[in-house]
């Protein structure tokens, strides 16, 4: 772990209760680094529903799942709070000198004296598309995400799927690439209807194609996936050349790599030790949010809040062995204000 990040706190997940927790660990004075496999930090409310209302956040009255996220961010901004996103925790390993070694899927390592894991449901992971032997195309040719637009330029794209993502790359692809191809295995859409419309006009105007089928097959040549054999609802199975294959079945929870850390679970949750500190079994990482379970345990959003304010001074004594720490209210406090920076 030489050139490791040395950190105070490493919080695992990005969404509203990943978020908060920086908040309660800043007026701790702990920085915190934060990790989330999805490439935007909101969890669940920007993944699921960005647009819909929530009613039950304390003093909010309706607010949507993005507006949630984007105040949190605000109110975590005194803390600058570094945010490592589109990569995995995938290795979590205590030192002998009782820190522990953090490891992501893109290699970035962290020695940190605590870990927050607020990673909700799992780490969001694309459904893939299961045909046997095209796996050895992704990232080359098969792609379940857009990383770099100008990679598709020019391009003789088949995009795959019915939802928000297809739609509006479909879309976006339309002129730029080489030729766009929509395949969806019904008719119907799970796209905003907008989407939908303009995507039928297109078609009507030659401008992209909508083939209704699924991929049941595959032809290669030189090493080269060279087209998709797509089966249609009357069992006829059609050949769509193509340059590359975009894939877009929607996102997955998967506890994944956090079940071999090491830590008590049930039913594909983290046992909390008690509800003073929501510790896990292994002394200094604590579970917060939807991941967590105890006696009592509702998956709502402000529950996770309280948990991460109780975990923040849970965790206190591994980062300040010698400090003694008080609860303080930020309307009163000075010291607060320094920290909040609203003297
Ligand atoms: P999540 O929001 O699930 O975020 C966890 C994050 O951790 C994810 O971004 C994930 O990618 C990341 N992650 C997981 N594992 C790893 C790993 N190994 N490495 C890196 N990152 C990882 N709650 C309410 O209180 N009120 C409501 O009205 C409400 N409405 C809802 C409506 C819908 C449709 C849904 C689906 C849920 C609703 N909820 C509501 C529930 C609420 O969204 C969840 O309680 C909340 O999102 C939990 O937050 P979290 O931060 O614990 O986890």
């Amino acid at each position: 772990f030489a050139g490791a990040i040395d950190a105070d706190a490493v919080i695992i997940g990005a969404g509203p209760v990943g978020l908060f927790q920086v908040f309660e660990l800043g007026l701790l004075e702990i920085k915190a680094h934060v990790i989330d496999s999805l490439p935007a930090v909101g969890g669940q409310c920007v993944e699921l529903y960005p647009d819909k209302p929530i009613y039950d956040i304390p003093a909010v009255p309706v607010c949507t799942g993005q507006e949630l996220t984007d105040n949190l961010l605000k109110q975590i901004e005194p803390f600058e709070p570094t945010f490592h996103l589109g990569q995995e925790v995938t290795t979590v390993q205590r030192r002998e000198d009782g820190r522990f070694n953090v490891e992501t899927s893109t290699g970035t390592q962290f020695i940190t004296k605590t870990i927050f894991i607020a990673a909700g449901v799992g780490s969001f992971q694309a459904r893939t598309m299961k045909v046997d032997g095209l796996e050895k195309f992704e990232n080359s040719q098969l792609f379940y995400r857009v990383k770099d637009p100008a990679l598709f330029e020019g391009k003789n794209l088949v995009i795959c799927g019915g939802g928000d993502s297809a739609l509006d790359w479909a879309l976006n692809f339309v002129g730029k690439a080489e030729s766009v191809v929509l395949l969806h295995r019904r008719e119907d859409f799970r796209a905003a209807p907008a989407s939908v419309a303009k995507m039928k006009a297109l078609c009507d105007e030659y401008e992209m194609q909508l083939i209704t089928g699924q991929v049941t097959g595959f032809d290669e040549a030189d090493g080269k996936l060279t087209e998709v054999k797509v089966t249609g609802a009357d069992g006829v199975t059609r050949r769509v050349p193509l340059d590359m294959l975009l894939v877009f079945f929607g996102l997955s929870p998967k506890l994944g790599p956090i079940a071999e850390w090491g830590l008590d679970i049930e039913r594909k949750q983290l046992k909390v030790m008690d509800t003073e500190k929501f510790e896990t079994n292994v002394p200094g990482i604590f579970a917060v949010g939807d991941i967590n379970t105890y006696p009592g345990k509702k998956k709502l959003i402000l529950s996770g809040f309280h948990e991460a304010a109780l975990a923040a001074f849970g965790a206190a004594p591994y980062i300040f062995p010698d400090k003694k720490i008080h609860m303080q209210y930020t309307t009163t406090s000075p010291k607060l204000h320094k920290i909040l920076g609203v003297e």
